[in-house]
């Protein structure tokens, strides 16, 4: 099954077309639902960055409560546009209601059927008879054969572009929001030739569980993800608990394609240059990080939360830090090969000092104190000369 890519930027691949269901692992992440232009076209820019191929963002949102956030309606269809006309993602967007097919097919290029309305035939009746793929949720309570039935409705109806997506089920589990049926991924793989993605951030509930998840349903052989990304979970207007940041899912998208590898698989992260299996930093368009956000009027759990996602996030940037110290330390180690084999002695005065003159205008640009940008410069030039001497000595 394949998608064109549109939109004004859809030109950064090479390739025209997402291909669904093949080799390659695709991805799908942005806010749970459309709330303003510019909150739709950071996320957007950021998912972009980071590797996914489509936008998701709910203009219709089926809420548990009907005085909860419902979604923009139409106006959102808009945006979704827009953004896809910015940045050349795909978008996909839940469809509610028979009446609204043609309005949600017209905006979008994927129709999302939640899981409150895996079994509304009306619905699937109606999705089936639009040029559109189809992702078809699987609902809280569903067996894999009722998924199955509920995408034969799609299909009787004349639209075969079916993707089936496992997003949890309900058990007596409490920890998480549902339960990851990961399982469903290989019975299902077997069971149909249709393309099977995992929604991790709806099983989940909670951000710190979405990436293990997502690795979980690559290597059980999803064909791809959905995963709610925010500019700024704390003030989203829904699902904010369960929402990455733009560095937590570009984290995710570099170990999702790490895991891929593993089990035979590629990802498309719409760019060839940012690969996130060639080790590549896939860096989202961020803006500048301020200390000072906006809190609204959170109660203690709520600043509890958003504590819990900016640790999160300073847990990311220490790993980044330290997979950037160990290449460097790899590099270290190549110059004290060459050295030794050209007969220049490994340690180099002149060469260190240089090194720490740089630091004085790296620290003035990025606003970093010089004496304490130099002791951590210090650690990071004894650790390399250690392990090029250990080298030499071996
Ligand atoms: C969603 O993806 O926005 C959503 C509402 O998910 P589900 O239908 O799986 O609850
Ligand atoms: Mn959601």
């Amino acid at each position: 099954m394949s998608i064109p890519r549109t939109g004004s930027e859809g030109s950064q691949s090479t390739k025209p077309e997402i291909k669904i269901g093949g080799r390659t692992v695709v991805i799908a992440a942005g806010p749970c639902a459309v709330e303003n232009r510019d909150t739709l076209l950071a996320s957007a820019r950021a998912v972009r960055a980071a590797g996914a191929v489509l936008l998701r963002g709910g203009a219709f949102k089926p809420r548990t409560s009907p005085y909860a956030f419902q979604g923009l309606g139409a106006e959102a269809l808009e945006l979704l546009a827009q953004a896809r006309e910015a940045t050349g993602l795909a978008v996909v967007t839940e469809v509610l209601d028979p009446r609204h097919v043609d309005l949600v097919a017209r905006h979008a290029d994927v129709l999302q059927i939640g899981a409150r309305n895996m079994q509304n035939y009306a619905l699937l009746a109606e999705v089936g008879r639009v040029d559109r793929p189809v992702l078809l949720k699987r609902g809280f309570s569903a067996t894999v054969d009722e998924l199955l039935m509920a995408a034969e409705h799609v299909m009787a109806n004349g639209n075969s572009r079916v993707i089936l997506c496992e997003r949890g089920i309900r058990t007596f589990e409490t920890k998480t929001r549902n339960t990851l049926d990961v399982a469903a991924v290989p019975v299902l793989k077997r069971e149909t030739h249709l393309p099977v993605f995992v929604d991790p951030s709806h099983a989940a509930g909670r951000s710190h569980l979405v990436t293990p998840l997502a690795l979980a349903a690559i290597a059980a052989g999803a064909d791809g993800l959905l995963v709610e990304v925010h500019p700024s979970p704390a003030t989203a207007r829904s699902d904010g608990e369960q929402s990455l940041t733009p560095r937590a899912f570009a984290a995710l998208v570099r170990q999702v394609a790490v895991v891929a590898a593993a089990v035979g698989r590629d990802i498309d992260v719409g760019r060839p240059e940012v690969r996130g299996d060639e080790g590549e930093p896939n860096e989202p368009d961020e803006a500048p990080v301020s200390p000072l956000i906006d809190l609204g009027d959170l109660d203690l759990q709520g600043l509890l939360d958003v504590l819990a996602n900016v640790r999160e996030d300073i847990e990311t940037i220490d790993r980044e830090i330290i997979s950037l110290l160990a290449r460097r330390v790899a590099l270290g180690r190549r110059a004290g090969y060459v050295k030794r084999v050209a007969g220049v002695s490994v340690v180099d005065p002149i060469q260190e000092a240089a090194v720490l003159d740089r630091a004085r205008a790296l620290a003035e640009a990025a606003g970093l104190p010089y004496r304490d940008l130099a002791t951590l410069l210090r650690g990071m030039i004894a650790i390399t000369r250690r392990a090029q001497l250990n080298d030499a000595s071996a």
